[in-house]
């Protein structure tokens, strides 16, 4: 019988798909990374459903959307009883572990379950010197470098376990502000000018009004927590956002840089174990984030920069090394995928779709050709972006502010009109131009209504009252 593969899933935090060299990055080499695209699959359409740490986390362990599994925002903690993959992969016999990040909540009911052994950050956790928790109450104190510690712990399960079937859950506090490198890295693109997005200087002119009250400029970073320095005297605004664009991207890079060497050793060690051939590696991270795009940072928004996982999938056994896909793939679909290649049954209550067949090129006839997505923290005291769903097809998006708390947990503010946008995304990749009440689009505009509609009742989910007549005339 063939052996079970073993799976390494590496997931990091906010590690946006255009700061990787392999998705053709402008302004970062990460070489470690790289290596399972030039190995494996490079996936150009994975999406998350809900571009936030914890929802995005508990669709990928439950597969399934934040309305089914209550996980809607950053309050919403993960109940630990709902089914999940790792669990699966538990009771079929692998060893299971998760080392880093958790950020699903803490207590009885939250800590991670279905892992034999698990080391978590306490909520973000810290870059140095960092706090782990363990099962039974154990409080781990830890000195060095998170990236490099998460690395080390990672290394030494996959050296315990390499005679028997494995699941290991890498979870990097990398790249989640804010932004401290590791020391070796203080100096690191010093002498570099870091060249800045094409839409850095957007005026968001026909945006949805929503979008312009969003605080994600550069201006509305913290200079001294987020930049680690005063603003220098004497610059004009101009410079200034240029100079924070700088500060914040070098920061940034760093840690990207760090992680991505943590990466290479715990490649090199698969290696010399002789377990590459028998291991799926997956990197991903829970969602995208705006690198200077339209002038912001973070993330929350349905917009490409921030809707778009990088994923890239390596499994010597069925990948042949540099491909890509750009068939729709999303978090939740992640759960059967890994479940089909361990040969374990997936659930029926599950709504993503396993993509194994993709890793060597095929792509089902039927397979997905739109996805859903919805955001739910209106107007986060943090970032004030608005509670929000949309449709994204391969080729227009079409987004629904809907601008109503709903009494979720970290909401906030007042019920504002609702907004449409909708974008195409072949002649503007780069959302700058709001088409939704442009007639040549009418007829794109109903068909996108009618999928909306279809993918809300199809996942269970409930359109926001008066959205539809809301809609431009
Ligand atoms: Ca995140």
């Amino acid at each position: 019988m063939q052996r079970r593969p073993n799976l390494l899933f590496i997931m990091s935090d906010d590690h946006a798909a255009h700061a990787i060299s392999a998705y053709g990055s402008r302004i970062v080499e990460t070489p470690n990374i790289d290596r399972l695209a030039d190995e494996g699959v490079r996936f150009d359409a994975a999406f998350c459903t809900n571009s936030i740490c914890t929802p995005s986390r508990a669709s990928i362990l439950t597969g399934t959307h934040p309305h089914v599994n209550g996980v809607t925002t950053l309050d919403t903690p993960l109940d630990n009883e709902l089914w999940t993959f790792p669990q699966a992969l538990q009771d079929a016999g692998y060893v299971t572990g998760i080392i880093g990040k958790w950020h699903l909540g803490h207590g009885p009911r939250h800590d991670p379950a279905g892992f034999d052994r698990w080391r978590i950050l306490p909520g973000q956790g810290h870059y140095d010197n960092p706090v782990m928790l363990e099962a039974d109450g154990v409080v781990v104190e830890r000195s060095g470098y998170v990236s490099d510690l998460i690395t080390d712990d990672c290394i030494d399960f996959i050296e315990e376990h390499r005679d028997e079937p494995f699941a290991l859950f890498c979870h990097h506090k990398a790249a989640h502000r804010t932004w401290v490198p590791a020391p070796r890295h203080f100096s690191l693109f010093d002498d570099d000018d870091i060249p800045e997005p094409e839409t850095f200087r957007d005026d968001l002119a026909g945006h949805a009004e929503a979008i312009k009250r969003v605080k994600m400029s550069m201006m509305d970073l913290d200079p001294i927590v987020d930049l680690k320095s005063p603003v220098p005297d004497g610059l004009s605004r101009d410079e200034e956002i240029e100079w924070r664009y700088q500060r914040y991207m070098k920061d940034y890079l760093r840690v990207v840089i760090g992680m991505d060497e943590g990466i290479g050793r715990m490649l090199d060690r698969l290696d010399e174990l002789g377990l590459a051939e028998d291991t799926i590696v997956v990197y991903t991270s829970d969602q995208g984030f705006f690198l200077g795009d339209h002038g912001w940072f973070d993330k929350r928004l349905m917009y490409e920069e921030s809707l778009a996982m990088p994923l890239l999938i390596r499994y010597p056994q069925l990948t042949k090394g540099a491909s890509t896909s750009d068939a729709i793939v999303l978090n939740v679909d992640f759960a059967p995928t890994f479940l089909e290649l361990a040969g374990v049954p997936v659930p029926d209550h599950v709504q993503g779709r396993s993509f194994a067949s993709l890793l060597s090129g095929d792509r089902p006839d039927d397979w997905q050709t739109s996805m859903y997505y919805r955001y739910w923290m209106h107007r986060d005291s943090a970032h004030n972006t608005p509670a929000h769903y949309g449709v994204r097809t391969s080729s227009h998006k079409l987004i629904c502010y809907y601008n109503d708390p709903l009494d979720q947990p970290g909401a906030h503010g007042p019920i504002d009109p609702i907004e449409w946008e909708m974008f195409d995304l072949e002649s503007d990749p780069l959302e700058q131009r709001n088409v939704i009440a442009d007639p040549a689009y009418a007829e794109i505009r109903s068909a996108l209504v009618r999928e909306l509609a279809r993918l809300q009742r199809e996942l269970g989910d409930e359109p926001y009252p008066g959205a539809v007549e809301a809609l431009p005339g």
